[in-house]
């Protein structure tokens, strides 16, 4: 290894800096400041509002970037798998483990959610004060919620809405459920031509997705910046007060999703996968921390795809296929979360579930997270749908408004971390041979990993010349 690679700082220390100072920055100059004045132009809420402003425009830079390449990766490299894959009982026997695993895990996560809120009574704990006072502050937003959520289309309407009826409003529009349709049967379709006349297809598509996956590395090289960006505007606009009131509300969401973590995909991963489980998160730092920051699974789901195959060594056959619908129907975190919140939120307002409630909460939060989509808030939308099951007043969403996009970042770090567990799972399955790259190995290795990948410099493209003439 050479003295200036063996020098260089790995990414995700660069992404953890950024993050370190994007929270420390929030706590001692965001609008809810520690150290700045209550009034005045230096005060919190004007000057550390003026610096959000000024700074926001960083982390929305970095997000779309990423965001830019999941709708092109995922489609060109679910096509390229799925035409490469051949055996379509496979395919099934893929499809069908993989959607059984996300249902069992989810009902998992609802049960571990439900136990610990049952338990622990978070609800109990809030004094009328600050049950008056979160009431009050939330109010409008949990207005802009509830209609939100009155907007969502049933069960029924969003499974007939899977297919599309014109592909490319669904890639325009970014509609995943639709594009992961679209892309299976097209990469089918491509199976049953001849095979000279279906691989240049398939070839451009594959060269297409390469290129999208130096994008992503493009788009990784920002994320120290954005994240430390990111994190300022969260940290400094969540409130202490609110933190303060909802504290064991979050303490449970918090332990209950380090519960579902350890046990439920610590023990898969450690005794179905035989992959040392705290290796296992080493391997995904870089989606997790994006996850963490962004809030989004689906705006991570590239670097969750790049990090599976670079770093755990899984076929992009597996991560094409499994990775995008678990972004966007497999959510434990979220439904833990549902679960938890729908428990507070009737304790906060005197109401006793029952054990049929409680069955209700786990039925329709599943539904609720599949429904959700991978990005900010979104569980918070369709939580209004579970309350509204168990007849628990929706305006109770107001109650936990203030530490959502704080608990997001949290639940989305387990929902990118069930879907990697799935992805290895099924590739486990099948009979992968699962590796973890060393650090050391993706340092030496410009080609693999995350260190290095751009370091070859862009390569001149030849053009034959009388081409196009
Ligand atoms: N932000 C979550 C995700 O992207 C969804 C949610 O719970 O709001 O996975």
């Amino acid at each position: 290894m050479s003295d200036a690679k063996s020098r260089k700082m790995p990414l995700h220390t660069k992404i953890l800096i950024g993050m370190a100072v994007g929270i420390v920055l929030g706590l001692l100059v965001g609008p809810n400041s520690m150290i700045l004045p209550e009034e005045g132009t230096f005060s919190g809420e004007v000057f550390g509002q003026r610096l959000i402003d000024w700074t926001d425009w960083i982390g929305q830079l970095f997000l779309r970037l990423i965001k830019m390449v999941v709708v092109p990766l995922v489609f060109f490299s679910l096509v390229v798998g799925v035409a490469s894959l051949g055996d379509f009982r496979k395919l099934g026997r893929i499809g069908g483990r993989t959607l059984g695993f996300f249902l069992g895990t989810t009902v998992a996560a609802l049960v571990i959610g439900l136990t610990l809120a049952n338990l622990v009574g978070p609800g109990k704990l809030v004094g009328e004060e600050d049950r008056a006072f979160l009431l009050s502050s939330y109010e409008e937003s949990a207005t802009d919620k509830i209609n939100s959520a009155a907007a969502a289309p049933s069960f029924s309407e969003q499974l007939v809405g899977m297919v599309p009826t014109n592909p490319l409003t669904a890639l325009s529009q970014g509609n995943m459920l639709q594009i992961i349709t679209f892309a299976l049967l097209l990469g089918i379709a491509l199976t049953f031509l001849p095979g000279d006349r279906a691989q240049p297809v398939v070839d451009l598509f594959d060269r297409l997705n390469d290129a999208m996956v130096i994008l992503v590395h493009m788009a990784m090289a920002l994320a120290p910046y954005g994240v430390a960006a990111l994190l300022f505007k969260v940290v400094g606009t969540t409130g202490f007060s609110v933190l303060l009131a909802l504290g064991a509300y979050t303490l449970v969401v918090v332990a209950g999703l380090l519960i579902h973590l350890t046990l439920v995909y610590g023990s898969v991963v450690q005794f179905a996968v035989k992959l040392s489980f705290l290796k296992f998160l080493g391997a995904l730092r870089e989606p997790l921390l994006v996850a963490f920051s962004t809030s989004s699974s689906s705006a991570t789901l590239p670097v969750t795809k790049e990090a599976c195959e670079q770093n755990i060594r899984v076929s992009p056959q597996m991560t094409s296929f499994v990775l995008p619908i678990g972004a966007t129907v497999n959510m434990d975190g979220t439904a833990l979360y549902q679960g938890v919140a729908a428990v507070f939120i009737a304790q906060i307002y005197g109401m006793q579930l029952s054990l049929t409630d409680q069955l209700q909460v786990v039925l329709s939060a599943t539904l609720a997270s599949i429904g959700a989509a991978g990005v900010p808030g979104a569980g918070m939308i369709t939580l209004v749908l579970v309350l509204t099951t168990i007849g628990v007043p929706a305006e109770g969403v107001a109650l936990i408004l203030g530490v959502d996009r704080l608990l997001d970042m949290f639940r989305t770090s387990v929902n990118v971390t069930g879907d990697s567990t799935a992805t290895c799972l099924m590739a486990a399955l099948e009979g992968e041979d699962l590796k973890i790259l060393s650090d050391s190995e993706d340092m030496a290795d410009p080609d693999h990993g995350f260190e290095g990948r751009l370091e070859g410099g862009p390569h001149p493209i030849s053009t034959e010349p009388g081409l196009g003439d």
